[in-house]
């Protein structure tokens, strides 16, 4: 069986192709999520990559914060499930999955079966979510993929004490109008959005195994920092932005199974 994930985020959007709920068949991601053409582009790349053809889809589900405005899926799922779903598909031992998107962090518990147990949000402050990086990035004028490698560089990372997103960017910018180099302001960025996610890691509560998730688990600044602040392990993946595409194409898969075995 064939199931087709979408994952439509406040900034990304990411399709994940699954035959028999097993095996990851392709995958693809633009940047462009809820309101964009983000995933008409997503879907576009990954018919491109494939020799599957649109047809051969069994069931499509989508999730993500785009997900009650998209027409052309049999089904919709929350993020949080198919997070869940995703990450112990990659993680089979997962216990707390971090997500940190482009417009949220969620801490989301599960036990030890993989159900979820617990979950914990912020979706109100853009300080300790990817666009905390995304703006802090235009203000140093580099590309978000280039301050994880930056902040290596630093040698005594910067404080950045205004817990606003729009106080904090004039505290970058009058730093390093001050002289302070480019490698400390970005580690001082990198451990201020871990410092914010991991007081909502220790509201839910933190077992191991840890994962992280979404385009911030690129960067290992943040989650080095974040592993550093919660003194465990974090594990992450090269899939890690796709965990709710994944979830999504396994929970498809799974509504099949159940419609197969009620037959
Ligand atoms: P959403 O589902 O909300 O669109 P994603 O989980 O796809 O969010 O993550 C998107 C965010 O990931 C962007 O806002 C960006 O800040 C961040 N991001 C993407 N790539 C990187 C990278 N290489 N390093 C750090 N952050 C990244």
């Amino acid at each position: 069986m064939i199931t087709l994930g979408i994952d439509i985020g406040s900034t990304t959007s990411k399709c994940v192709l699954m035959k028999d709920g097993s095996e990851i068949l392709t995958y693809s991601l633009r940047i462009g999520g809820l309101g964009t053409e983000g995933p008409e582009e997503a879907l576009e790349e990954l018919w491109d990559k494939t020799e599957y053809t649109p047809d051969q889809v069994d069931r499509t589900i989508v999730t993500g914060y785009g997900r009650n405005k998209y027409e052309g899926a049999d089904g919709e799922v929350s993020e949080l499930t198919c997070h869940a779903l995703g990450g112990r598909f990659v993680f089979p031992e997962m216990r707390t999955l971090i997500d940190i998107g482009g417009q949220d962090a969620k801490i989301i518990s599960l036990s030890e079966s993989g159900r979820m147990s617990n979950f914990v949000m912020n979706d109100k402050c853009a300080a300790g979510t990817g666009r905390f990086l995304d703006v802090m990035a235009n203000i140093l004028r580099m590309d978000i993929d280039e301050l994880d490698e930056c902040a290596a560089k630093s040698e005594n990372p910067a404080s950045i004490s205004s817990t606003c997103t729009v106080f904090a960017e004039s505290e970058v910018i009058s730093q390093l109008a001050n002289g302070v180099s480019r490698p400390d302001l970005v580690a001082g960025i990198c451990e201020s959005v871990a410092s914010r996610v991991s007081a909502l890691a220790r509201r839910a509560g933190v077992v191991p195994q840890v994962c992280m998730s979404g385009g911030v688990a690129k960067n290992n600044a943040v989650r080095n920092a974040l592993a550093k602040s919660l003194e465990t392990e974090i594990d992450t993946d090269p899939m890690a932005q796709y965990f709710g595409a994944i979830g999504a194409a396994l929970y498809g898969y799974r509504q099949l199974q159940k419609n197969k075995d009620n037959k």
